[in-house]
């Protein structure tokens, strides 16, 4: 079996690329820059250990999740505005859904437009889009499919499950809309300027608002 690079990366310390070196941390999860961010200030989720998404979290950490998403969000606001969640949920390792990382990452997006709107055309024709969290996630994954999952407003969840989703779709919506529609794949445009600009600004704002930021979550 292939070794994931993002386990990888996270056990390679101060050698990781500056775009696996976590901005922010809680025990069980980190917040990345996001190789390939077509907008900045676009953050990757990531948990620690290996899990093929967060349909496959164990209980006990939801919680622990949700207070660290809630803290990033409130920092990417404060920053650029309001916050969309996704992810790209595969059912297991190499389907297509997934956007080429086969680890549980939730992408942490600030958006101005709706993402579901633009992200139907993407989708096959008979999928439907239901009101969910991560139960509904975890449920998916239990039965072995693949799903979406998006977040718009932060805290309204809402999945779709199908056997036929390509890849990297909001990715592909996301481009699609801003004007770039053949930059949506990360492998071959890094858009590291932009990178760069979300690690200069967010180090930025934790070395300004130290003292405000809640002292756990401080990478
Ligand atoms: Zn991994
Ligand atoms: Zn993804």
């Amino acid at each position: 079996m292939k070794r994931c690079k993002i386990c990888t990366e996270l056990g390679a310390g101060d050698s990781a690329n500056i775009w696996n070196k976590p901005l922010f941390e809680s025990p069980n999860f980190v917040a990345l820059p996001s190789l390939g961010s077509l907008v900045e200030g676009w953050l990757l989720l990531v948990s620690k250990t290996h899990l093929i998404s967060y349909g496959a979290m164990p209980d006990a950490q939801i919680e622990e999740m949700n207070e660290f998403k809630d803290f990033l969000c409130s920092i990417l606001k404060q920053c650029y505005g309001p916050v969309t969640a996704f992810e790209h949920g595969p059912s297991m390792a190499s389907r297509s859904v997934g956007c080429g990382v086969d680890h549980a990452h939730l992408h942490l997006v600030p958006l101005a437009f709706d993402l579901e709107a633009e992200v139907s055309p993407f989708l096959p024709a008979n999928s439907r889009w239901i009101e969910a969290g991560i139960k509904e996630c975890q449920d998916a994954h239990g039965r072995g499919e693949d799903y979406l999952y998006l977040e718009q407003p932060i805290g309204i969840g809402r999945i779709v499950t199908h056997d036929a989703l390509g890849s990297q779709l909001f990715r592909r919506a996301i481009a699609m809309r801003i004007g770039v529609r053949d930059q949506y794949n990360w492998r071959e445009y890094e858009h590291l300027p932009t990178v760069m600009a979300t690690i200069l600004s967010l180090r930025d704002r934790t070395a300004i608002g130290a003292s405000s930021l809640q002292p756990e979550f401080v990478a």
